[in-house]
């Protein structure tokens, strides 16, 4: 049977990996979250303290990391590990977002990463969540969403969702984040954030998160015509 992509684009912080998570519950798609892989490269660039402007620092350093994801049962989420180790809280603090979109800016790391979504793709039906899913990882995707919400929406619900996980963040200090990486991530030479022709745009600023989730299901349904 024919295997199916659905790929989800947009800013940072529109709810873009929350979506991708309970659509995937919901269809029984494997959910990958790329935008966790980037942060996983920055986690190890800053910890390893990589010069991203020495091309052979980075050539080297992307030699020595190694991603993966792995279900855990208790949270019903995929973890993100690197280098065998879990680092799913760390890599959602703000020091790694405040450097995760100059690091994505290099070819090298996206080619690395590409391939291995690509891998992560084939053969399985997906959800696959990020910047460039629907115009370079799979551009030929059976769907393409591409989230978008006001900057000042955004900027509240990933001060909410920090908070829970105990990070207290002041709320322009959220905004200069989002709005410094959408700058960055529309602006790159290689791969930049961009709608695919193709994409059906979703504006989540006076959606909730249930309308949200409900309205691709319908797109999905109507798309791909799952039985
Ligand atoms: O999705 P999330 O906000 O966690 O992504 C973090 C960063 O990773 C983005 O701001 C962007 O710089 C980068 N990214 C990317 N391409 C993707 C996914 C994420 O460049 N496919």
């Amino acid at each position: 049977m024919k295997k199916i992509v659905v790929a989800l684009d947009g800013n940072s912080g529109c709810g873009k990996s929350s979506t991708a998570k309970v659509l995937a519950r919901r269809l029984k798609f494997i959910y990958i979250d790329t935008g966790a892989m980037y942060r996983a490269v920055t986690l190890f660039f800053i910890k390893n303290k990589v010069d991203i402007k020495n091309d052979l620092d980075v050539e080297q350093a992307l030699k020595e990391v190694d991603i993966s994801f792995v279900y855990n049962i208790e949270s019903g989420k995929n973890e993100t590990f690197l280098n065998g180790k879990n680092v799913e809280a760390e890599i959602r603090g703000m020091e790694v977002s405040n450097m995760v979109s100059p690091v994505s800016e290099i070819s090298r790391v996206r080619k690395k990463l590409v391939e291995q979504q690509r891998r992560l793709g084939e053969g399985n039906n997906v959800v696959m969540d990020g910047r460039d899913i629907g115009t370079v990882v799979f551009p030929h995707a059976d769907l393409k969403i591409f989230m978008t919400a006001d900057l000042e929406v955004r900027a509240q619900r990933r001060q909410k969702e920090l908070k829970e996980q105990g990070v207290e963040v002041p709320l322009t200090e959220v905004i200069d984040n989002l709005r410094n990486r959408d700058v960055i991530d529309s602006s790159r030479k290689d791969s930049p954030l961009r709608q695919a022709p193709d994409a059906h745009v979703v504006d989540t600023s006076l959606l909730t998160f249930d309308q949200q989730v409900e309205h691709i299901l319908r797109l999905i349904e109507e798309k791909v015509c799952i039985e």
